[in-house]
């Protein structure tokens, strides 16, 4: 047996003890080798996922990642890469990032925004899909209770829960549920709130896309739902922490401008 299922049948019983259903059967390790093996997948296979390799505009990007992450409730800084890889593809207004911390932008979503703050907004909500471990969540969800079970009572082996974690491979892990979207578009804010980005930014992405429709944004919304709900809890954040409204500062527009004019 898989020494973190043995770790995890604690949590098992703890499930069945307080029937609370928020743990994760998966260690951060798993995390790791996930976003390890799919970040591996994509590089090979460059006709799906056409590197954008432009390293001055792949540092900028870096650059407010690397912000974003000394937010103190970032607790995988140093431990996930949370390393940006940017994607050539115009027509895709969409950012994804696998567990583990490996992130990817389309150049379609860089060149559809206008201004820091809403990428910033956008990586939070990325960071937090992998500091909340969406992925490993729903995994253990979906594994189900028989399975959970099966392990605390020693007949189903480590090997057999190997192979089904290996079933929840590609997009298929980022499938987010309407929760998760909600909750990384909390962290994403409180975040954000550490950095001198505008933290209510991800309002002007929900603008864009709302007026947008067609197969630009297929992949978006199979991976990021958008229920209107997003927006006004964005504005009921905003309200509550009694944020400031945007400045040419806060928002970044000039230096964003410049980095959107040197896109190719
Ligand atoms: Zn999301």
């Amino acid at each position: 047996m898989h020494s973190f299922l043995r770790i995890s049948l604690a949590c098992v019983l703890a499930l069945f003890l307080t029937n609370c259903g928020a743990i994760n059967l998966f260690p951060v390790s798993e995390d790791q080798r996930l976003g390890a093996s799919f970040d591996a997948e994509i590089r090979k296979d460059p006709k799906q996922y056409p590197p954008y390799a432009d390293p001055a505009a792949t540092r900028y990007v870096q650059t407010i990642v690397d912000s974003i992450t000394k937010a103190p409730q970032v607790r995988y800084r140093g431990i996930f890469p949370y390393r940006v890889q940017l994607l050539r593809d115009d027509a895709t207004i969409n950012a994804f990032c696998t567990p583990g911390g490996y992130i990817y932008v389309y150049t379609g979503l860089l060149k559809a925004i206008d201004n820091e703050a809403t990428l910033a907004g956008v990586l939070g909500h990325e960071i937090a899909h992998a500091e909340r471990r969406h992925s490993t969540n729903r995994m253990t969800t979906q594994l189900g209770l028989q399975t959970l079970t099966n392990i605390a009572i020693g007949s189903t082996s480590g090997r057999e829960v190997q192979l089904a974690a290996n079933a929840f491979t590609g997009l298929g892990l980022l499938q987010n549920s309407r929760n998760d979207e909600e909750e990384a578009d909390a962290y994403s804010f409180t975040y954000l709130q550490h950095t001198h980005w505008y933290p209510g930014g991800i309002l002007f992405f929900f603008e864009k896309v709302k007026g947008r429709s067609g197969s630009s944004l297929d992949r978006l919304l199979s991976t990021h739902p958008l229920p209107e709900d997003r927006i006004t809890q964005t504005q009921a954040r905003l309200q509550d922490a009694n944020i400031a409204p945007p400045t040419d500062a806060s928002l970044g527009e000039r230096p964003y401008a410049a980095f959107k004019r040197s896109l190719r």
